[in-house]
């Protein structure tokens, strides 16, 4: 079993909806435990920055999956929430966007997967999230406490829980 944590991003649609049906997903399609979630956060808009916020999450899973098959689950899941990558701007409006940001401590170099995520350190709406659940996880040897002293959280916020 490996353990592996999961951004989840989008701002198109309602979104904190598709992150409570994303979750159930992955955990049925991985064959995996969920061992913690976050809370949700909403961010400044990044890449293109005229668009609408984000919406950004993390969550801790135990799945028996290898990396490269969990991939193939997660993008699986991103499609059949309504994400169509042919017709998308890289860094644009999506509905869902699920990283993986780390893999046990697997390294791995490849354009279609690199582990840890290549821009994880410079991303404070993935660091901010996984504060909530990995705040002091070595990951590719830095914590994401460490990562996140070096840059600005100005505009990200915690969304209230939804019941
Ligand atoms: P981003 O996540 O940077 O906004 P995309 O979701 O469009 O961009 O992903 C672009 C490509 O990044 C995907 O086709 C995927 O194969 C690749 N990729 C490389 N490493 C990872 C990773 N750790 N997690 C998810 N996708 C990755
Ligand atoms: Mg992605």
């Amino acid at each position: 079993m490996a353990n592996v944590l999961i951004a989840l991003g989008g701002n198109v649609g309602d979104v904190r909806a598709t992150f409570q049906k994303a979750i159930a997903n992955i955990c049925g399609m991985t064959q995996a435990a969920l061992l913690a979630r976050s809370a949700d956060y909403t961010t400044p808009p990044w890449g293109h920055e005229q668009q609408d916020s984000f919406i950004n999450a993390c969550i801790a899973i135990e799945t028996p999956l290898d990396p490269h098959a969990l991939l193939f689950v997660l993008h699986k899941i991103e499609k059949k929430f309504g994400r169509d990558r042919a017709k998308e701007q890289r860094w644009g409006p999506r509905t869902l966007d699920l990283d993986i940001i780390a893999y046990d401590d697997v390294r791995l170099d490849k354009p279609e997967l690199t582990l840890p995520h290549p821009r994880l350190f410079e991303r404070a709406f993935v660091l901010v999230p996984l504060m909530d659940i990995a705040p002091d996880r070595p990951i590719g040897g830095r914590t994401p406490r460490e990562a996140l002293a070096a840059l600005s959280t100005e505009g990200i916020k915690r969304l209230e829980d939804r019941t």
